[in-house]
Order: structure tokens, then sequence, then C-alpha cells
């Protein structure tokens, strides 16, 4: 069974002081660097995806590339539905053999959140599905999903509390003060309300937009009770700055197999640099 989910991973990343890696993923050449690279450094791995991102590469596409990477390389993987908000669309995607969902009822009235997520939670767990919401809200955007960073509201440590209970939920994205995309303006993180948010619950911590955080930050997260960092908009940007520089000095080129070579090579290094943050190296 090389298509797991997260809550191994994740309880032994919580007690060992390390953060498990979901990077998010679109295509073929994608996920063979995330694959290769967490195989390399024998790193546990979230494969991620939002609903666009199945929709654009085909559920069963991705789980079979995905599911094939891992028997090659011996690599254990969870394919994580990243920012999921449609219950029969993530029942669709654990039936196809999906095992770690993320219900992001984030945008609405807590107690909305709390009967959608608690509704997916018992569907998922009837099946062995990890499954992960968020309390809070992120600035920024994730696929079409957009949150002006003045509204973003920040996780109430109390309210954590008591929707990790009302829920069941095996892990919990927190908002602390980081945004999906790129960073405008440095971000300052709220290390006094995650101190407080894991003396208050107990499943594993979520940190979401962290391309752009300093190793500092992240490690100070992670010390603090972050056991899942997402990772996304660094490696598209790494993948195609590489290779539009390539096509540039290039423009003739026609082939896949060698102008994908740098962009693979590019996004292959913010892989290894992400998994050096998380100190998880070493940690299959
Ligand atoms: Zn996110």
């Amino acid at each position: 069974m090389y298509i797991i989910s997260t809550k191994a991973m994740l309880t032994k990343a919580r007690y060992g002081g390390y953060a498990v890696p979901a990077f998010n993923i679109h295509n073929l050449e994608t996920l063979q660097v995330v694959v290769e690279t967490a195989a390399e450094l024998r790193s546990p791995l979230i494969v991620a995806g939002t609903p666009g991102t199945f929709s654009y590469a085909g559920t069963g596409n991705i789980i079979a590339i995905a599911g094939d990477l891992a028997k090659t390389y011996n690599q254990p993987l969870a394919i994580h539905l990243d920012h999921h908000e449609d219950f029969d669309d993530i029942a669709q995607k654990v039936q196809a053999g999906i095992r770690s969902a993320m219900i992001d009822g984030s945008h609405l009235p807590f107690a909305d959140n709390v009967a959608l997520v608690k509704r997916v939670a018992d569907y998922c767990h009837r099946y062995d599905v990890s499954v992960e919401a968020e309390l809070g809200r992120l600035g920024g955007q994730e696929d079409d999903l957009v949150v002006d960073s003045k509204d973003a509201l920040y996780t109430h440590p109390q309210q954590a509390r008591e929707f990790v209970t009302l829920t069941g939920i095996d892990s919990l994205a927190v908002a602390i003060g980081t945004a999906h995309g790129l960073y405008t303006a440095t971000p300052k993180l709220d290390f006094e309300r995650l101190a407080e948010i894991r003396s208050q619950v107990d499943v594993p911590l979520v940190l979401h937009g962290a391309s752009g955080l300093s190793t500092a930050d992240i490690r100070r997260a992670i010390g603090l009770g972050i056991c899942k960092v997402n990772v996304a908009t660094e490696l598209k940007i790494a993948f195609s700055d590489a290779l539009k520089t390539y096509l540039a000095v290039h423009p003739d080129a026609s082939d896949p197999r060698h102008y994908m070579i740098p962009a693979k090579a590019a996004m292959k290094e913010v892989v290894r640099k992400v998994i050096n943050d998380c100190g998880c190296e070493g940690k299959l």
C-alpha cells in the first residue's frame, strides 16, 4: 500500500519535532520531482493538489502516476486534497483511492464550518482517510479562492479547541499571519498565538502559505507545534522561471524531454530546501 493517509506520518512528526512538507503538484514532471527528491532524502512526503489541479490533471491520472512513482522509488506517500470545499467531491476522490483530505470551510460561520467538517470527517474516517480543516483565514490567493489580507482572520486558540473536539479532525490548519502566494512585505508570524493554540489543541497543526518564509520562521513554527508545511507558489515559480529562461536561450526548442529538464532541476532545489527547513530528511 503506497498511497497512505497523513495520520501516522504527522503524529510521528509531532513527537519527533519536525514537519512533513506538502508539495503542490500539477503534472507528470512536478510529481516526478517531488517523489524522486523525497526518496533520495528518505523524507516523508505529502503530494497536494487543489480542486483545480485534480480537474486539470485528472484524479485517476494523479493517483496512477503518484502510485507508480511511489512503488518505483519505494516511497509511500499521501496524496492530499488541498483546499477542497465540497463533500461530494471529496467523497468521490476518496472512493477513487485518495487517503488524505482537507475540507476548507474556513470562509463559513463557525457553526456551519463545524457542521461541514464533521460530516466530511465522519465519512472519511470510515475509510481511514485523514482529515485536515482550517479555522481562521489566510490572506492571498489559492486556486480561485481570494481573501483580502486585511480581512484575514487569525485562529482563536479557545475556539480552535472547541472546533477540534466538535469535528473530530486529525489536523488543524491555523491562521497566524501567513498568506497564500508570494509575500509583498516580510510576514510577521504570531508565534505567541501559535503557542497558545498548541496548548489548547492536541492534533498536529498545519502551516499554509509557507512559500517565501525564512528558514528561521519555519523552524520556530515547527518548534511550536507545526507538523505539516504547505508549499506551492515557490515551486511553481522555480519551475516556470527556469523554463522561460531555457526557452529564451533556445527559442527553437520543441522537445519537452529537453526543455523540462532545467525546470525540474530548479524545482528540485526548492524541494530540497523545504525538506531541509522541515528537518524531515531521513525520517521516512
Ligand atoms: Zn493553503
